[in-house]
Order: structure tokens, then C-alpha cells, then sequence
């Protein structure tokens, strides 16, 4: 079983659009040369672009994280995220820190079924340690919602860095950490950061589109060093093929144990359900 932790769909009709203008961001910060004139998504960016990838990644099921960018966008992305639900996928839901009623909307969401909510906060413009968000990780605490976020730098956006392993190491002494997961290994291209602030704090981390950014040794310190039962499998689909992502997981040799707990174990107890429900 592989169940893949961080991808991206958007609705058919604004799919083509909101890629194009992600990568008009990479360009502007990577150069116009970044990927060589090769496309930098591997699939189109639907939820049939992403049902029909997975097959050939012996990817089992997707998680979709999806982004408000404003707070009025937060209802029908919701309410989207909600309509897609199968055995194959499930989407995060999304709230904005300016909404001055996020708590209903996570209360909202929870009762709807939800299994968490992603923020990106270099999108959405607030620190992670900033009052506005520390309420919604108390929030998601309370209801058992899971809280997946962006971290590190962007590849695509400019500083400051809203999410920086420093920060989130901040709000551990607001909320207990186990519900929230630091994607990008814990901060895109601040692995450094990531070994001074967070191994070894209950923050789970994944592993989505890092492996041309990371060194191997690296990767695999702080795979061993934080606890293979905190790392989960994400590939950041479309931006990374979730085969290459495997492939590099096992370039690093670890245990089959450890790859058992990375790959499916991990998501299975964070998202509340046991191996032999979930086919
Ligand atoms: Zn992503």
C-alpha cells in the first residue's frame, strides 16, 4: 500500500490557469531557464489527472491539499474538496487566517468529516507562530482535525519565510504538535533548520519535493534522527512524479520496517484508520 500525503487538484475548468500562473512564479524566482523547457508538472492538474497517474506509481490513495488564498474562496473550495471524496482520494479542507470565523469553519469541517485542513501560509501572508494562526492549530487540536502546512521557503515565492522550522518550533509550547505535519521535510531548503529546531518534536514531516533539493545523507539523518514513525510519503503530485519519490526513498537503504511506516503506516494512524479497513 502507498498512500501518497501532499498532492494538488484543482477544479477542471481553472485547472490549465492556476498552473500557469504557479509557474510564472517558479520563473520569476528560479529564471526563465528553470526546468530546461521541460513542462514542470507531470500530469494535468484534475482530479482525473491525478486518479489516472497513480496506477502507474503504485500509489493507492491521494490526499489533496488544497489553498485559500483569501477567505472568501474558503466555501467553495470546501465545498469541492468535499465532492471529490473516494477510496482513491481524499481532500484536506482549507481555512484563511484573516477569516475572523475560522473556528466555525474548522467546526464546520470536522462535521462534515474532514480529516484536517492545509495551510500555505507564504500564500496566505500570516506567520505560522502569529496569534491569527496559533488560534486555528488550537482549534484543529481540539476538533482532531490534522494540520498539514507548507514549510520552509517557496520555490515560487519570495521571503520571508512564514513557515520556518524556527517558527514552528515556536508554537509547540501552544499546542502538543502531534496533529500537525511540516511538509517539505520541515522546511524546503532549511534542512539545516530542520535538524537545529524540530527533530525530535512530535511534528510529523513529509517527504513532497525535495529530492533534487537534498542531499541523501541528509535526508536520511533526519529520517533516523526524528523517527520514521514522523515521516510520511508525499510526492507534491503534480510538481513530482510519486514513482521518482519512491525511487529516491529507496535509494536512502532504509529498513523495511521504517519503508512500511513512510509509505502507509504512518498516514493509516494519523488519519484514524486501521491497515485492514483500508483495503
Ligand atoms: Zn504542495
Amino acid at each position: 500500500m502507498l498512500i501518497d500525503f501532499h498532492t494538488h487538484i484543482f477544479p477542471e475548468k481553472i485547472a490549465a490557469r492556476s498552473i500557469e500562473a504557479l509557474v510564472a512564479g517558479i520563473k520569476r524566482e528560479q529564471g526563465e531557464d528553470y526546468g530546461g523547457g521541460q513542462p514542470l508538472t507531470f500530469r494535468p492538474a484534475t482530479l482525473e489527472g491525478l486518479l489516472q497517474s497513480m496506477p502507474a506509481a503504485g500509489v493507492t490513495r491521494s490526499i489533496c491539499l488544497p489553498i485559500a488564498t483569501k477567505p472568501s474562496q474558503t466555501e467553495s473550495i470546501n465545498r469541492f474538496a468535499e465532492g471529490i471524496r473516494s477510496e482513491q482520494a481524499l481532500s484536506f479542507g482549507t481555512v484563511h487566517p484573516a477569516d475572523p470565523n475560522a473556528e466555525a469553519v474548522l467546526e464546520d469541517l470536522a462535521a462534515r468529516g474532514f480529516k484536517g485542513i492545509k495551510l500555505h501560509l507564504q500564500f496566505q501572508l500570516y506567520d505560522i507562530d502569529s496569534p491569527e494562526v496559533i488560534r486555528i492549530l488550537k482549534c484543529a487540536e481540539k476538533l482532531g482535525l490534522l494540520v498539514i502546512f507548507h514549510a520552509g521557503a517557496d520555490i515560487g515565492l519570495p521571503p520571508p519565510v512564514y513557515t520556518s522550522p524556527e517558527k514552528i518550533s515556536h508554537v509547540l509550547s501552544e499546542v502538543r504538535g502531534d496533529h500537525l505535519i511540516a511538509a517539505h521535510l520541515g522546511g524546503w531548503a532549511m534542512w539545516d533548520d530542520v535538524e537545529r529546531y524540530l527533530v525530535g518534536t512530535p511534528v510529523s514531516l513529509d517527504t513532497a519535493f525535495i529530492r533534487q533539493f537534498i542531499s541523501p545523507e541528509q535526508c536520511k539523518r533526519i529520517i533516523r534522527t526524528h523517527g520514521a514513525d514522523k515521516i510520511l510519503f508525499g510526492s507534491d503530485s503534480p510538481w513530482e512524479n510519486p514513482a521518482d519519490t519512491l525511487d529516491f526513498l529507496r535509494s536512502l537503504d532504509l529498513t523495511e520496517d521504517e519503508m512500511d511506516l513512510i509509505t502507509h503506516k504512518n498516514a493509516l494512524r494519523l488519519l484514524g484508520e486501521s491497515e485492514c479497513t483500508a483495503n
